[in-house]
């Protein structure tokens, strides 16, 4: 349950409000703001707050003066030109800013994308709540032996239930551990009044990275869709991505023309290599080529192979 009924209620009470403006805004974003999109077992992300939509982008590019918009079809065209010949400034004229609740393992993934504001909730001044992350058993796998960052096979049953009870077992005994150093309850009376709790910015420190914390972060439409670009990715962590293709959704609403630029040209994109794009040239004039005489790599030439949708 990622919301209390107070949190729902204070959502809602948000959602019903209005406010007049002659700044653009988008209906389909409208719909869904402040709403939380469920990610993992007790997150999520929502939009909270927008500036900005496809016609900015134009509107920059065409350094005009009213909106600068024009047909569809022209504005289409001219986001997919910016898109395609990475031409980026325009699309730093949107800004998003997104509440994320998320396991603190997936916090520091994250956390690495530099070019987005940030403010997280303080484990120093708040009492951290008893969730934490249990991936579901389909998402218990081995070790990948192909890629050393990855997982390949699901872990059978007995092996899955067993992992799932101490990942379980560990995270209720370290919360239990947390809440006894700190001797507070939630609404922070103590709960042995005989004994000094510890500072909450020390308790924290046994709490395992499966613990959720909370961030408001904000970020401009060219910088989200780089961190789209490689978090959205299956070459991603399967946590992040869960948040990422929840923002992809968002993104889909909020500018629908950059979003479509943004799928053809960067998501089922692909990037070729110079001896990569010689190959398929050389494929092209009907030569038969292999990785051997191809100046790949093994690593490139599977790659290339994935990409071109062909046997290796
Ligand atoms: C699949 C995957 C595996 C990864 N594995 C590892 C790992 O094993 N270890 C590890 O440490 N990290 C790892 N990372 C993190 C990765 O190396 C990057 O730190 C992270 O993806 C952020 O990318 P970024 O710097 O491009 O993004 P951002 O910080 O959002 O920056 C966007 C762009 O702004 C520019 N920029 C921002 N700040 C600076 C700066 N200070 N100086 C110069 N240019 C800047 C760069 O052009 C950058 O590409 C991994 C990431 C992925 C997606």
């Amino acid at each position: 349950m990622p919301l209390s009924p107070e949190q729902e209620a204070e959502i809602e009470a948000q959602r019903a409000e209005r406010a007049e403006t002659r700044r653009a805004t988008v209906p389909a974003l409208e719909e869904i703001l402040y709403q939380p999109l469920p990610a993992l077992d007790h997150g999520f992300v929502r939009v909270v707050d927008y500036m900005g939509d496809d016609g900015a982008v134009v509107q920059a590019a065409r350094v005009s003066y009213g909106r600068g918009t024009r047909r569809v079809s022209e504005d289409q065209g001219l986001i997919n030109y910016l898109m395609r010949h990475r031409h980026t400034t325009p699309f730093e004229m949107c800004e998003i800013k997104y509440h994320v609740k998320l396991p603190i393992f997936v916090a520091r993934q994250w956390i690495r994308h530099r070019t987005a504001n940030v403010n997280e909730y303080s484990a120093r001044y708040s009492i951290l709540d008893k969730e934490f992350y249990l991936p579901a058993p389909e998402h218990l796998a081995v070790q990948s032996q192909a890629n050393r960052q990855g997982r390949g096979a699901v872990l059978g049953a007995e092996a899955a239930a067993r992992v799932l009870a101490l990942l379980r077992q560990d995270a209720e005994q370290c919360y239990a551990h947390y809440v006894e150093m700190l001797n507070e309850d939630e609404d922070g009376n103590a709960i042995d009044p005989a004994r000094d709790g510890l500072a909450r910015e020390l308790a924290r420190m046994n709490l395992p990275l499966n613990v959720y914390t909370q961030w408001y972060w904000k970020i401009d439409l060219h910088n989200l869709l780089h961190f789209l670009s490689l978090r959205a990715d299956p070459h991603a962590q399967y946590e992040i991505r869960a948040y990422a293709e929840a923002m992809l959704a968002t993104v889909e609403r909020w500018v629908p023309m950059t979003y479509a630029a943004f799928a053809d040209y960067r998501l089922g994109g692909a990037q070729l290599s110079a001896k990569g794009l010689a190959v398929v040239r050389r494929m092209l004039a009907g030569e038969t080529v292999g990785q051997e005489s191809s100046g790949l790599s093994k690593r490139e030439w599977r790659e290339l192979m994935a990409v071109l949708g062909r046997e290796g």
